[in-house]
């Protein structure tokens, strides 16, 4: 069985004050919950005090990039140990905006996937395709490149620590969010890929989140498929009412 995770990414918001009034409101509305790994990802500068609020508690820390070194002279980046010292246990890696705004490639994600394990963190590697590849029909071969050559190299041991998070890009910040049976059809794809790269028992146990234009009104469709094994939530997760209702989810059947 696979313990659904929702993760809230905060992306480039919330002042270290704002973030902590935000996790206080979390820890309070969500204190009771063991069905779900809940994580949230602040922006780096927020990280540690998040982190101490979150400690002891059923909330996990992430991060939302790292580099791929583990020091040295890289001004302005942060590494996989800094990461680990500061409490986190998951890290979001490939997102569709650092591919987008900062040319991040999939050979250059995977350094980063491969080095953040060897630290001891959980990747959470973003995958998804955008409008004009869905058009021409292209999902499933954009989807499978971010797959394969994200994950090249990788042992049995640590495809067990990573999660992936199918996010077709424009179904992020747009409102209109993929349809669960679409994201169930494209995780089953994914769950394919890994019984081919791995075997069936493998697939069977990673976690695949969907990610785009989650809110309370839709998670409890998302997470009636069987695929789908918790979201990624971009703007939803900076309120925390939206957030706690996501994690409460309605469950289905
Ligand atoms: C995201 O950026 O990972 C995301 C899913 O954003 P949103 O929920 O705002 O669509």
């Amino acid at each position: 069985m696979r313990k659904p995770i929702i993760a809230g990414n905060w992306k480039m918001n919330k002042t270290v004050q704002e973030a902590c009034i935000l996790v206080d409101a979390l820890k309070k509305g969500l204190s009771d919950v063991r069905d779900v790994e809940i994580v949230v990802c602040p922006p780096f500068t927020a990280l540690r005090d998040v982190g101490k609020a979150i400690n002891g508690t059923n909330i996990h820390l992430g991060a939302q990039n790292v580099y791929l070194e583990e020091k040295g002279p890289y001004t302005g980046e942060i590494s996989p140990l800094m990461l680990k010292d500061l409490g986190c246990k998951y890290v979001i890696i490939g997102h569709s905006e650092r591919r987008r705004y900062f040319g991040e490639d999939n050979e250059l994600i995977n350094k980063k996937v491969r080095k953040s394990l060897s630290c001891g963190l959980s990747p959470i590697l973003c995958v998804g395709e955008r409008l004009e590849e869905r058009k021409a029909g292209r999902q499933e071969e954009v989807v499978y490149d971010h797959v394969v050559n994200g994950l090249t190299d990788l042992s049995k041991e640590d495809m067990m620590q990573v999660v992936i998070a199918y996010e077709p890009v424009w179904a992020i910040g747009t409102g209109v969010a993929a349809t669960p049976e679409d994201a169930q059809e494209m995780h089953k794809f994914i769950r394919n890929i890994l019984s081919s790269l791995h075997d069936r028992d493998l697939a069977e146990g990673v976690r695949i989140q969907y990610g785009g234009s989650v809110k309370p009104e839709n998670i409890s469709d998302l997470m009636a498929k069987s695929e789908i094994d918790g979201v990624l939530v971009g703007g939803a997760s900076l309120n925390a009412d939206s957030f706690v209702k996501i994690v409460r989810f309605k469950r289905r059947g």
